[in-house]
């Protein structure tokens, strides 16, 4: 019967022991986990770089704004309450 080999590896950034490990195994916990958290810093950063990302706190006030261009803008040609209300309910 086949038994689960254990290797036993040294980080390759901190030179800490791992034991019982698998083969493939390059870092400690600690430094995984640093290496994880950097990995997902760039990947995260890369996206909010792009053009098409909009954070959602970025999304609602860019529909606020919109729909307060359009009042502004209709507020701009009318004259009185009564006129701007019926326009509004035009658009
Ligand atoms: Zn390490």
């Amino acid at each position: 019967m086949l038994t689960h080999k254990n290797f036993t590896r040294k980080c390759i950034t901190c030179g800490v022991e791992i034991t019982d490990c698998g083969s493939a195994k390059k870092y400690c916990t600690e430094c995984a986990k640093e290496r994880n958290r950097k990995k997902r810093r760039e990947y995260m950063r890369n996206i909010r770089n792009s053009r098409e990302y909009i954070s959602p706190a970025n999304e609602v006030k860019q529909a606020r704004l919109r729909s307060m261009q359009r009042i502004n803008a209709i507020a701009r040609h009318t004259t009185n309450y009564g006129e701007y209300q019926a326009k509004r309910k035009e658009n």
